[in-house]
């Protein structure tokens, strides 16, 4: 899968791309990155992107032209175009999911007070807002949204660990212990030493539903499992 992101700061993005699961799923050839300076695209010789909102009002807006002519370079019309904003509509696990099987994605990336509406009309597929908190930069969105998209890419992790995870169903995870067995004074639960798979795995479901009552419980009533929360 591509990755393709529009930005006027390409070294915020270079970094995750060269960490981590990231760096070696580029390396077996799963995930391809492609980066284009927004800036490259401008007309100018101090290579302006941004300008005054018509109307009046506080701060900058990234300008149509570059980000047109940036988008243009990469045959973006014929592309599922992705505009993180706030003003967008929730991302979730399940547009994670679907997003995943793109065989490329463009992201553009806004800053100051956003983008022309004109871009937006013209080649955004999805706005999509990472939650309800502004942040300032859509470098940091975008990031937020290809960390969870590429690691549910076909081979860049095993299937098994993405199976149990929070928000595959509407529970969220159960707790997780590793070595040594007492840190602290707090011990690992019993349950979990004993070897017993089928005893552990309803341990686990019941912890679930706790953590899902406890810290989202609308979650809960979609999942059926409302009346369970203290049964084991
Ligand atoms: N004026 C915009 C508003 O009130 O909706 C906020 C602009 S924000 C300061 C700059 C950029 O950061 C946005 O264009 C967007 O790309 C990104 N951004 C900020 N918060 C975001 C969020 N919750 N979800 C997705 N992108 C966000």
């Amino acid at each position: 899968m591509k990755f393709t992101i529009l930005t006027l700061f390409p070294e915020i993005i270079e970094g995750f791309f060269s960490s981590s699961i990231m760096a070696k799923a580029v390396e077996r050839g799963l995930i391809d990155l492609r980066l284009v300076d927004v800036r490259d695209f401008a007309f100018d010789r101090h290579r302006t992107c941004d300008d005054a909102p018509y109307g009046g009002g506080a701060g900058m807006v990234l300008k149509a032209e570059p980000l047109a002519g940036a988008l243009d370079s990469v045959d973006a019309a014929d592309k599922r175009v992705v505009f993180p904003t706030p003003s967008g509509r929730p991302f979730t696990q399940e547009k994670a999911c679907e997003l995943s099987r793109e065989g490329e994605l463009v992201f553009i990336c806004g800053r100051y007070e956003g983008i022309d509406q004109r871009i937006i009309d013209l080649y955004v597929d999805d706005e999509l807002s990472i939650g309800d908190y502004v942040i300032s930069s859509g470098e940091v969105a975008s990031l937020v949204m290809i960390d969870a998209i590429y690691r549910l890419v076909d081979g860049v992790i095993s299937g098994e660990s993405l199976e149990e995870e929070s928000f595959t169903d509407d529970l969220l995870e159960y707790p997780h212990y590793t070595r040594p067995q007492v840190f602290r004074g707090l011990v690992v639960p019993d349950i979990l030493l004993s070897g017993h798979h089928a005893e552990i795995a309803r341990w686990r479901h019941q912890r679930r539903i706790e953590k899902t009552a406890a810290n989202r419980p609308e979650l809960l009533k979609r999942s059926g499992d409302e009346d369970r929360t203290n049964t084991y």
